[in-house]
């Protein structure tokens, strides 16, 4: 339902939480974000962003982040559920809006190769998928671009990899995703309303679309790996 992401100098956590609490208007079920710093941490709750943002340690540390507020469509409301969703390895943490069609075939297939499940969401298959694709590439967004060719359906996507705690990487299809220019920062959120306390300089995602965030800027990529040109727009909004 919800996608925040961030990437830059200061702790993700904070900006994170704040930035589901602008998107909780369009209703959800629950709430969950991951940090990068040695390692994954993660926490997710069914409940309320002020339930998550209570679930927080006060040293959840890390300058790279993703969060997701969920509107279930494949498993019921719960904390399990809830995104984002790690890979077996917690190397990869995934954030995901829409719906997987093929999810069940995807998983059937994941399963026979070695993966766990721990959830009942469509969701859960992206993370197992991108785990093995990032083995085979040494760029995030090329794993996650062969991942994504897998996939049959809707999403809006973030996504973070412990071994590159300096990147974000978002991608879109029929399910909208911004990201917001900010000084020696990026953001990327599903809706404007999360983005504009912290920048007016935007650049939307086209579906097919894919996009790698760093501190010190971002790239866009086309489905078949070119990258493209985006021209930022100034949003003029009342935060
Ligand atoms: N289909 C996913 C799920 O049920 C994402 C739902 C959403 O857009 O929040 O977990």
């Amino acid at each position: 339902c919800g996608i925040v992401a961030y990437v830059g100098p200061k702790d993700a956590a904070p900006i994170l939480l704040e930035g589901l609490q602008r998107l909780e208007y369009r209703g959800y079920d629950s709430a969950g974000v991951v940090v990068a710093n040695k390692g994954l941490k993660m926490r997710k709750v069914k409940g309320r962003v002020a339930d998550l943002a209570a679930a927080v340690p006060a040293r959840f540390k890390g300058t790279t982040g993703i969060g997701h507020t969920r509107w279930a469509t494949h498993g019921v409301p719960s904390d399990v559920n809830a995104h984002p969703h790690l890979s077996n390895d917690e190397r990869i943490a995934v954030v995901h809006n829409g719906i997987i069609e093929n999810a069940d075939e995807l998983r059937g297939k994941l399963e026979a190769d070695g993966a766990t499940f721990l959830s009942e969401t469509d969701t859960e298959v992206l993370a197992h998928l991108i785990a093995r694709t990032v083995k085979e590439t040494d760029s995030l967004q090329e794993a996650v671009r062969l991942a994504l060719k897998r996939v049959v359906g809707t999403y809006g996507i973030a996504v973070v990899d412990s071994e590159r705690p300096g990147e974000v990487v978002v991608a879109r299809n029929g399910s909208p995703i911004v990201l917001g220019i900010g000084e020696k920062e990026m953001f990327a959120a599903s809706d404007v309303a999360a983005l504009v306390r912290y920048t007016r300089q935007v650049v939307h995602l086209e579906d097919g679309e894919l996009a790698v965030l760093r501190a010190d800027g971002f790239s866009t990529f086309a489905s078949d790996a070119r990258e493209t040109a985006k021209e930022p727009l100034t949003v003029d909004w009342e935060a």
